[in-house]
Formats: structure tokens, C-alpha cells, sequence
């Protein structure tokens, strides 16, 4: 009976650690959840389901490419433009990187 205490926190934590690796944690940090989860279930599963990123790193993109892709307005003449650039493509003026 004692086995099962220990193994089936053992299976869940080893889970959190896979799944902790896959979503781009350290080596240190998989390890401490992993140790966590398995001597405290009750309290490190839920933090860590909790703490976790929401995806996957799937191919390690940065987060450059989100920021770069992202949809801003132009203060001056209203129309859209995409990512980061430094003058208005639709009127010419020339943009802040706070708007
Ligand atoms: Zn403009």
C-alpha cells in the first residue's frame, strides 16, 4: 500500500517535469518542481499548473516575432499598420514607440 503513496506522486511529478521541459524551463527549475510535486502533491501541483505558461514553446520562437506581428494604429491619420516601424506608411509621420 505504501508503494502507491510514493509512486503515483513520483508518476505526476516526473509528468510536471516533462511537461515543465517542454514549455522551456531550466534544468534547476524542472528539478525543484519535480521534487515539489513529489513531496508536496497537495501544494505544488496546483502552483504549478497554475505558474506555467499557457503553450508549449513549440520551436523556441522568441517573443520578438509576437511584438513584430502586432497590429497598431497610427495617432496621426487613424489607419492600421503592422509591427514596428518608424514612420507612418499611410501619411509619413514619424512614430513613437509608446504609441
Ligand atoms: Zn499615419
Amino acid at each position: 500500500m505504501w508503494i502507491i503513496i510514493i509512486v503515483i506522486p513520483l508518476l505526476i511529478a516526473w509528468w510536471v517535469a516533462t511537461d515543465a521541459t517542454r514549455r522551456g524551463y531550466s534544468k534547476s527549475t524542472t528539478l525543484l518542481w519535480f521534487l515539489g510535486v513529489w513531496l508536496a502533491l497537495i501544494v505544488f501541483l496546483p502552483l504549478y499548473l497554475i505558474l506555467r505558461p499557457r503553450t508549449p514553446r513549440q520551436d523556441g520562437m522568441p517573443r520578438q516575432e509576437e511584438y513584430r506581428g502586432k497590429t497598431q494604429v497610427c495617432p496621426y491619420c487613424g489607419k492600421l499598420y503592422q509591427g514596428k516601424i518608424f514612420y507612418c506608411p499611410y501619411c509619413g509621420q514619424k512614430l513613437d514607440e509608446e504609441v
